[in-house]
């Protein structure tokens, strides 16, 4: 007699947990309100609505027979534009040989998580929302380090070396995702805290990935960057989904310092091409000319801070006056407002967490927004995270930008004030 064959149904306990990711749940959800008819502002799902430009858009169509396969690593041309595009704006000095290029910045974060067979992943809370679950699905232990409003969410030296000094085991490598201006927190790093941290960076040989996709949305010029103090093991990761408005259009990359040497690089670029194989190419041909534009991104990018900048203070300046808890933002389209203030008169209604919180403004006001516990901070925490991006996008390329129009980023504001204003 053969061996008792288990149940068909026995392969369900070896699926991994997983929930649909929760910024792509709400995008859902708020269609779903709108195809009832029903009233939404759509501050939860963190999409540009700047259009790509014509240009762009007009090198795409003419690539579209373009069906090779590219190699791995990306379109030479493309990466080669990267380097100068990001060394004209940001300064940086990359050797284009150091780039991989990807369907988008998300699926080499993992690439660089799955290159590990260990280690551990540390994460600052709150932290945007695949952070946790790449960690998770490489198998590795991951960490969240939680921040507080009066450090303006951002992690601190301290923090970072109380963690560090406490682990049991330094000879599995420790990687920080590290994300500045954040999402959620819309917050970035000055130079003298970044250079803090590099010490305690370099001290723990922490690997950093540098998450930087915002960065060219930055609202002041003088942005600060962590590779000035700790390029050794800072991992740059970037895109055109957030500056140049095209998330779908699926094109991210990777700086990888030399220093973290070829069989690392070789390990990611293996995973790479055991995954995606490459970036779609007419993309890479579409996003080597957005690259290469310089003039066409600087006015881009200046008109579209502008517009940010503006609607970002409206909305923090308008929910302080309301009593609450909010930072401006530094650059990029999130703010994490902090309900603490309104804690005694949110629990007489029963709402103790932030996901109830998100659950009834969305039922009494029709404002989609994320909470907190989307981006590992603790449920009782009432933080939550607003993308003010309810607004036209192309009015920036108008005549009549002096005067934007933004009144249904406005009204969803006012309703979210009013709605606190009766509790
Ligand atoms: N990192 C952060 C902080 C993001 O907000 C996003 C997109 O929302 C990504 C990475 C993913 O970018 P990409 O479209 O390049 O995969």
């Amino acid at each position: 007699m053969g061996k008792k064959m288990p149940p068909a149904t026995n392969f369900r306990k070896y699926i991994r947990s997983g929930k649909h990711s929760e910024t792509l749940m709400i995008n859902q959800l708020s269609h779903l309100r709108a195809e009832n008819n029903q009233e939404v502002f759509r501050f939860g799902f963190g999409q540009s609505p700047f259009p790509v430009p014509d240009t762009i858009v007009a090198t795409l169509a003419s690539a579209a027979s373009r069906k090779e396969y590219m190699s791995v690593q990306g379109h030479p041309p493309l990466r080669e534009a990267i380097a100068s595009f990001h060394g004209y704006f940001e300064n940086k000095k990359w050797d284009p040989e150091q780039i991989i290029v990807a369907a988008g910045s998300k699926i080499l974060l993992y690439c660089i998580m799955a290159a590990f067979q260990k280690a551990e992943v540390l994460l600052p809370g709150p932290s945007w929302v695949s952070y946790e679950p790449q960690a998770k699905l490489a198998g590795h232990k991951y960490t969240w380090i939680i921040t507080d409003y009066d450090n303006a969410w951002k992690l601190t030296p301290e923090q970072l070396e109380q963690h560090c000094a406490a682990r049991e085991d330094h000879d599995i490598p420790l990687i920080l995702v590290f994300n500045y201006p954040s999402n959620p927190t819309g917050q970035s790093y000055s130079n003298e805290e970044l250079e803090a941290l590099a010490k305690v960076m370099k001290k723990y040989n922490v690997i950093v990935i540098a998450d930087e996709i915002y960065s060219l949305l930055s609202y002041s010029d003088d942005y600060a960057t962590l590779e000035e103090y700790y390029p050794e093991a800072t991992i740059v990761s970037s895109g055109i989904s957030k500056w140049c408005g095209a998330g779908g259009w699926r094109l991210g990359f990777h700086h990888i310092p030399k220093q973290l040497g070829t069989a690392f690089f070789q390990a990611v670029i293996s995973v790479a091409s055991e995954t995606y194989s490459c970036a779609p190419s007419p993309i890479q041909i579409a996003a080597t000319e957005a690259y290469q534009n310089i003039e066409l991104a600087k006015e881009f990018l200046s008109k579209q801070k502008c517009l940010l900048k503006t609607i970002s203070l409206y909305c923090s300046n308008t929910l302080r006056d309301q009593s609450v808890a909010v930072h401006d933002a530094q650059g990029g389209f999130y703010l994490l407002p902090d309900f603490i203030y309104y804690k005694d008169k949110l629990a007489s209604k029963g709402i103790t967490t932030s996901e109830q919180l998100t659950a009834k403004l969305l039922d009494d006001t029709g404002v989609a927004l994320l909470p907190g516990t989307a981006f590992g901070m603790p449920p009782t925490s009432l933080v939550i995270r607003l993308a003010f991006v309810d607004f036209k996008g192309d009015q920036i390329w108008d005549e009549s930008i002096k005067n934007p129009d933004f009144d249904k980023v406005k009204l969803g504001i006012d309703r979210l004030c009013q709605w606190l204003e009766s509790l």
